[in-house]
């Protein structure tokens, strides 16, 4: 049986507000910490921020989103936010070093007990296992942006990682109220990642060998297989600034010329002339 109660959450950015908020919104006592108490500060204005989301999109009350805010403590101080952690759910930058440094100085602070996991989207917990000093409470739990809404939490072992504890942090994510996907082994991109990519940049090379349109690529999609969206409508929504950046970096590390061709055409064609996606209500599709 999974008995963690007191879930901490390191960083408390875009994803780190929002797990801590859905945490504390499923009765779970929650501890965040961040670097300072600037950043405390913004952390509650972004929290505070996420009731109203919570009233919209899930009908709750007034009641409910306020207790859940009041289950939430506040802390700059990584000894005390991690004092009687059960779990310590790290969602803070994505960046080699900083995430190593905290590893080494979270394993030294937080008790015994304490499980680690990462919210990390493109680093592979293996890269820091030995760094936490515990890699058999160590795992990965990504989740997706909007987590109220677009419930995913993919739990990833390392191959250092306990049986037990990854069942445990399996238990704790549907008891978040996620649908938790269990992965057995270290998969950069995880499932979806794994999925979507190669579809999105299958499409976009369609597009720039001039073989169709975006709408053409996308209705194919949808009819033949019964997908709401085409790979160009999810592109959108990305937004096409990631898709950008996504493509430049495969061009330099692949020195495919395709990709060097999708970023040019995203670039000129859609960012130059400010069609940035969903977000500007014109991208690769007319919105
Ligand atoms: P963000 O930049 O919005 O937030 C990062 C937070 O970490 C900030 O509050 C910052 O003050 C804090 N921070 C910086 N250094 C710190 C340190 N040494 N110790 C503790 N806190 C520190 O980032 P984000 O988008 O929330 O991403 C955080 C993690 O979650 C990354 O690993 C990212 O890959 C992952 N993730 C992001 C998304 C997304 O859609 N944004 C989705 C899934 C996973």
């Amino acid at each position: 049986m999974m008995d963690f109660q007191n879930i901490t959450i390191a960083g408390s950015g875009v994803l780190g507000s929002q797990i801590a908020y859905q945490t504390a919104f499923k009765g779970f006592g929650v501890y965040v910490y961040d670097i300072s108490a600037e950043a405390i500060e913004q952390a509650k204005e972004r929290i505070s921020g996420l009731k109203a989301r919570y009233q919209k999109d899930l009908g709750a009350t007034e009641q409910e989103v306020n207790e859940a805010y009041h289950r939430i403590s506040f802390s700059d101080d990584l000894g005390q936010a991690v004092a009687n952690a059960d779990l310590v759910i790290e969602a803070i930058p994505e960046v080699v070093s900083i995430k190593k440094d905290f590893y080494q100085k979270l394993g030294k602070l937080a008790p015994e007990k304490t499980v680690f996991a990462t919210n990390s989207s493109t680093l592979l917990p293996s890269q820091f296992a030995e760094a936490t000093g515990r890699p058999e409470k160590f795992l990965a739990l990504h989740f997706a942006n909007e987590i109220w809404k677009n419930n995913t939490a993919e739990v990833m072992k390392h191959p250092g990682t306990d049986e037990k504890v990854f069942q445990d942090v399996i238990a704790f994510a549907e008891a978040i109220g996620m649908v938790a996907l269990p992965l057995h082994k270290e998969q950069p991109g995880y499932i979806l990642n794994s999925l979507l990519v190669p579809l999105l940049e299958a499409a976009q090379m369609l597009l720039v060998k001039g073989v169709a349109d975006p709408e053409t690529i996308d209705k194919t999609w949808r009819i033949a297989t019964g997908a709401p969206a085409g790979p160009f409508q999810i592109l959108d929504v990305v937004g096409i600034n990631t898709a950008y950046n996504i493509s430049l970096a495969k061009a330099e590390a692949t020195g495919d010329e395709l990709y060097k061709k999708i970023a040019d055409l995203l670039k000129t064609e859609y960012i130059d002339k400010g069609k940035l996606g969903k977000e500007t209500g014109e991208g690769l599709l007319q919105i």
